[in-house]
Formats: C-alpha cells, structure tokens, sequence
C-alpha cells in the first residue's frame, strides 16, 4: 500500500499535538494528525477541562452554603451528583468537538487510530476500517501520559479509582481516601470532600503539595483541615484489602501502621508516559522512566522526530505540552523559536483555596545559592477580597537580593490561578522588583496584594 505524503505527523491529539497542528499548518505545511481516542487528549477530555468543570460545582455549592453572609436565602440546598458530572461531560464534549471544527478550520487531516512508527518518517495506523500508511520527513509524538498503577493499589473503577473513574463516579463516596496530595489528589478532594465526603489524604512526603512552597502548603493544609479532611503527611498506604462495598487501607506513619476503612480510594500517585508500542526502541529513542528524553528543543535524537508534552517529562501541564507544540512546529517551519524554560511555567491547582506558583520557592532558592528577600501579604489586608467575602490567603514573592529579579511567586487563595500569569510575564520580560513596584495596579483588584507583596520584600508593604 503507498503512504499518503504530509510534510508533518502529529501522533496524539492532546493540547500537545494539536496546538503543533494547528501553528504547522498556519506555517504553510501539509498535516496530518493521528489520535485513537478523544481529539483534545486528557486534558480536554479527562483532565484540565471537566475537573474545573467539576470543581465550579463544588464551589457554587459552597457558596451557597454561605448565601446569609451574602444578605441572601437559600434553603435545602442539596445536589445530584449526575447532574453535576453531566454537565462536565457537556463541557468536555463541546470542547472536544470544537478541537474537530478547529482541524477543519486549518485545513489538518485527522486519522481517528492508534499509531505505530515503523520506520524513520512513516507512521502506520489501525483505524476502524483497516490500515492507513502515512509518510513526512517531520512526525511529532504528543501521545502523553495515564496514570500510574502501584502494585496492590491498582484502580478497579469500583472501590478504587483513578482519576478517569473519578470523573464519572459510579457512586458518591462517604468516606474517601486520596492517595498523593499533588494537584490531581489535592483537587479530586476538594471537590469531594465540598461535597460531603468525609476525606483523608496520605501523603509519602514531608508535607501534601509537595511540589509547592512550604509556606504555602502549609497554609493549604490549615484550611483543607478546617473544611474537614484529615491530612496524613509522611505516611504511606501499603496495603488495601478490598471486601464488598469497602477497602481497608493499611496506612504507615512514623514505623506505625494503622488500620482505616473507606468506601472509595482514589489512587493520585502521578502518572506514566504512554511510549509502549510506538516502536520507540527500535528507532533508537532513549526513554528514561516512562519518558522520551529530549534536548531542550523536543528533538529525541531521531533525525525529523520531536517529542512533545506530557510523553516528554515535567511538568506535565496542558500549557507546557502547546507551548512546546508552537515551539517544534516553528523549528520544522525552518523558523528559530526559543526553547520553553520550565522555571517560567506555572503550575495551578484549583482546589478550594487555589493554588498558583511560578519559578523557586524559598527554600530552592536558597539551595541555589541566592541571598533572598521575600515578601508576603494576607487576603486580609486586599479590600477586594474582603468584599468577595474571600480573606482567606496569601501572596509570597522571593527575590534575588543582589540584583532584584524575581526568582518565584506563590499563591493561595480565591482565584490565584488567574492572578499569577501578571508574574508569568514578569519573568519572562526579566522584570526586577523596581519594575513591579512601579507598576499601577487596578483598585480594587486581588491583583493589589501581588504588588504589596513585592512591596513587602523591601519593607515597604502599604496595606498591612
Ligand atoms: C485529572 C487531571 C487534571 C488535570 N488538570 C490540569 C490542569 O488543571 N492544568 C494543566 O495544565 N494540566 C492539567 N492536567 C494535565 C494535562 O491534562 C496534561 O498535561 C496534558 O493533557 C498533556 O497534553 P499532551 O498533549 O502531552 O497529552 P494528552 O492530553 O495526554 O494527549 C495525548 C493523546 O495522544 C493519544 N495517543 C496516545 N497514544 C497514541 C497512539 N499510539 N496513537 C494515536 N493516539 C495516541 C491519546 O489518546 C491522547 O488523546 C490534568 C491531568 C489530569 C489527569
């Protein structure tokens, strides 16, 4: 059978892989875009979009809880949980389909099948209706990543779950465990647990949000307990034995076991790369813990083949895996992009307080080597947030005190998710402290307190 020729191969339709797509065909290249599930990938159809979706549900729930404080009524408030995750399914699927007007659009071939590289520049496709050869000098693999099985804790979709389980829940649980307490964990239970589950979560480091600064996590875990859910920080599950209708977690703390009975387990302890069955091996791609190792330009080594996105390695954020999209399809295009720094890219968590950072936290500055100053400043000190009724958080700057740059931001509290891009874009452009101080920010904004925060680094807070 003759290949069909394209100038470019996208294997994997996530934000990765079509956000490629879609700036190579605008380039002028002929593209062809290989998925075998849902155009849009996890995030659109199993991660970033209906967990926010799922999250705005818990969170009007809660706010109508609050509705007196408001000068307003609302009685017997109560849910139905398939309605709730039937909105979120609407939301994916509308997000999805529009992935298929947006192919259309730039003029891409889709190929709905899962994707086998058996040659340098050829791609071989199992499709519904038997094989398809496909043929460029160019072919990009954004086939991203699932979640990661431990032995013994593997998910059932009955008393276990992983996250696809917990976003179309067969049940509401009653009492809840969450193993890993990074983002996925932290916001599958925070929407549980809004909800009315009674929720712990075990946690093998130091402390949950592991990746986030202390302070902050710290503040996160005062106000995830206060809601109610019980927090188990250095402590590892090593065992569920698994009875109808419960599990029996065996969790260690301190050389102690204890034993705790649950109805739901939800199993968050990160994620694999999808690289099995591409024929990576034998085209000598390295891959290195469930990873294709790439240089800083997503090249694998392979002549015309690029990695892109979460089968790339961290961070594994949806913003990430299109940036680098953009980035490889300029390089093919013959343009000469700059690589994606990890350092400038945010992570957001959108539990209840949100979480948001960019760059070092405090302590990994100070184990880089600089002499820091830090600036913090409360919710309770920003008008605004005291009129959304949300005083609830905090903002930390750390800044290099030789030279004024800003090496991180970190965030906790009502829709810090939105406010920290204004820092995104202060390290990108290289601003020191004097930029931002000089900065007017809008009144009354959340926006306020990240200037009081750099304010407060050099002594020089207004509002607090
Ligand atoms: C519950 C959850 C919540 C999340 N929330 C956020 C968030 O709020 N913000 C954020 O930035 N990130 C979030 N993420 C992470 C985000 O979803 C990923 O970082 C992102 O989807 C990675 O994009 P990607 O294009 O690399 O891969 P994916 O989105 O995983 O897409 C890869 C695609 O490749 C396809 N594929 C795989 N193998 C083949 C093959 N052989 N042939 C054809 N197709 C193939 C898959 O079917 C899939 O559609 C979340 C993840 C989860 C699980």
């Amino acid at each position: 059978m003759s290949a069909k020729a394209f100038d470019l191969i996208v294997i994997g339709a996530g934000p990765g892989g079509y956000v490629a797509a879609i700036r190579a065909a605008q380039l002028g290249l002929k593209v062809v875009i290989v998925e075998r599930e849902n155009l849009g990938g996890i995030c659109l159809n199993w991660g970033c979009i209906p967990t926010k979706a799922m999250l705005r549900s818990s969170e009007v729930f809660h706010l109508m809880h609050r509705a007196k404080e408001f000068g307003l009524g609302a009685e017997n408030i109560t849910y139905d949980l398939d309605a709730v995750v039937k909105r979120s399914r609407g939301v994916a699927k509308q997000l999805s389909s529009g992935i298929g007007h947006l192919m259309k659009k730039n003029k891409i071939t889709v190929v709905m099948g899962g994707a086998t590289i058996p040659a340098k520049g050829r791609v071989t496709v199992k499709t519904d209706k038997g094989t398809e050869e496909l043929s460029a000098p160019n072919i990009v693999l954004a086939t991203g990543a699932r979640a990661r099985e431990l032995p013994g804790l593997e998910a059932d979709g009955d008393l276990v779950w992983s996250y696809r389980h917990a976003l179309v829940p067969p049940h509401m649980p009653k009492k809840l465990l969450v193993i890993g307490s990074g983002a996925i964990g932290i916001e599958f239970a925070s929407f549980y647990n809004t909800l009315g589950a009674d929720t712990t979560v075990v946690e093998v480091m130091d402390r949950i949000l592991p990746v986030e600064d202390e302070e902050i996590a710290s503040f996160a875990r005062k106000s995830f307990q206060k809601q109610g859910m019980t927090i188990l920080e250095k402590s590892t599950v090593k065992q569920l034995d698994r009875a109808k209708g419960s599990v029996t977690a065996h969790i260690e703390t301190g050389g102690k076991v204890e034993k705790m009975t649950f109805d739901t387990v939800i199993s968050a302890v990160g994620i694999v790369g999808n690289t099995e069955g591409l024929g990576l091996e034998a085209l000598g791609v390295t891959i290195d813990r469930t990873h294709v190792v790439t240089d800083a330009y997503c090249r694998t080594g392979v002549e015309g083949l690029y990695a892109i996105g979460d089968i790339a390695g961290a961070p594994w954020l949806a913003h990430k895996a299109s940036h680098e999209g953009v980035m490889v399809a300029e390089l093919i295009a013959g343009g000469h992009p700059h690589p994606v720094k990890p350092e400038s890219i945010a992570g957001c968590t959108y539990c209840h307080p949100q979480i948001a950072s960019v760059g070092l936290t405090e302590a990994k500055a100070k184990a880089a080597g600089h002499d820091v100053k830090v600036g913090r400043f409360p919710f309770i000190g920003n008008g605004k947030a005291i009129a959304l009724g949300e005083a609830e958080g905090m903002i930390k700057t750390v800044f290099d005190a030789k030279t004024g740059e800003l090496l991180g931001a970190h965030m906790v509290g009502t829709e810090v998710t939105e406010l920290i891009q204004g820092y995104v874009i202060g390290r990108t452009l290289e601003t020191t402290e004097e930029d931002l101080m000089n900065t007017v920010f809008p009144h009354p904004t959340l926006s306020e307190m990240m200037h009081e925060s750099v304010l407060d680094a050099y002594g020089r807070a207004l509002h607090f």
